[in-house]
């Protein structure tokens, strides 16, 4: 097969639309120079996507972002990114410019976002579109944390072990120890801080390939794709180490949390339902055990 990579490559430079590269760690690989216009990117910029994000919202370029608590928006943003083949979403720039951008992904891989300029196009549905796409995300995501919500969660986990797509995957259910404590000691607006600071930890040990949620008022899924699988143990130790680490709250400098967790790795033909449950009754064993820790469900023989 002759590859035209020269051809490509000059077309691309020379390309309106934007045009980018993301690997698998959601770190910018390629971009043209329509795509690094509309983001606001220097030349030789090659910024994670939260970097990317991060400075976009410091400095009057990239994406207009319209939020009082930006690590909020910018977790729920994290959990809906990378979790389809393909997506489009539609964002104003900071110039003015309204554009569509495209997400293809391969799962455990690659991702290419397109971005097309449709400022001249269909004003009038504008409106419309956004409050679809508006009413689409609040249905799949959690207003407190920025998660993605049970049904998001179920939804997600459901079209992995979906027919024909036997894949390699740990799922794995968090719940945070004594909860109920904290709501009755500190009152319910200490409990919620809990529960933000709980997702802001779990959204930092997951990938882009990772499937999260809010499954329970303070149950969490956390579900690794392929060879991610074999990083669960080491994500939930940086999880447990992180929550031991510090304090949530200011105030009380003193306070502490942690959270019990049950492992599920798939096995072959394994139904969703099946794997919530072992995941279930780890997390019962983990909690028995002492808590602050994970168990692994073992395969019976
Ligand atoms: P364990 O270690 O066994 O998990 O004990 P726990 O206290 O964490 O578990 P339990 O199920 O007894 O309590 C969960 C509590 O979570 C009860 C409920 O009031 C509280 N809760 C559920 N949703 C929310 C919420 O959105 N905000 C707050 N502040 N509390 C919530
Ligand atoms: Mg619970
Ligand atoms: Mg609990």
């Amino acid at each position: 097969m002759t590859v035209f990579t020269n051809e490509l490559m000059a077309l691309l430079a020379c390309s309106q639309q934007g045009y980018a590269l993301f690997d698998s760690d959601d770190v910018l690989r390629f971009a043209n120079n329509a795509f690094r216009a509309a983001l606001g990117m220097e030349v030789g910029e090659f910024p994670s996507w939260l970097e990317l994000m991060r400075n976009g919202y410091r400095s009057a370029t990239g994406t207009s972002i319209e939020t009082s608590d930006f690590e909020l928006w910018l977790r729920s943003a994290k959990s809906r990114r990378g979790k389809l083949p393909f997506r489009t979403i539609e964002t104003v720039l900071k110039d003015g410019r309204w554009v569509l951008t495209t997400e293809t992904t391969v799962a455990g891989g690659w991702m290419l976002c397109v971005v097309t300029d449709i400022s001249e196009l269909s004003v009038e549905l504008r409106d419309l579109r956004q409050e679809r796409d508006g009413a689409m995300k609040a249905a799949l995501s959690d207003e407190l944390t920025g998660l993605g919500n049970r049904r998001f969660a179920m939804e997600g986990l459901n079209q992995i072990l979906g027919p024909n797509k036997a894949e390699a995957l740990a799922v794995i259910i968090l719940d945070i120890d004594h909860f109920k404590a904290v709501n009755d000691r500190f009152g319910h607006a200490y409990g919620d801080e809990v529960l933000k600071h709980f997702a802001s930890k779990l959204s930092a040990v997951s990938n882009r390939d990772d499937l999260v949620g809010r499954i329970g008022g303070e149950e969490f899924l956390l579900v690794l794709r392929g060879s991610r699988m074999l990083s669960a143990e080491s994500a939930l130790q940086q999880l447990l180490a992180s929550l031991a680490d510090r304090s949530p709250f200011a105030d009380r400098p003193a306070f502490r949390y942690s959270c019990s967790a049950g492992v599920a790795i798939a096995r072959p033909g394994e139904s969703a339902s099946d794997m919530l449950l072992r995941a279930d009754a780890a997390l019962y064993q983990a909690k028995s055990d002492g808590r602050n820790r994970y168990v692994i469900s073992q395969a019976q023989v």
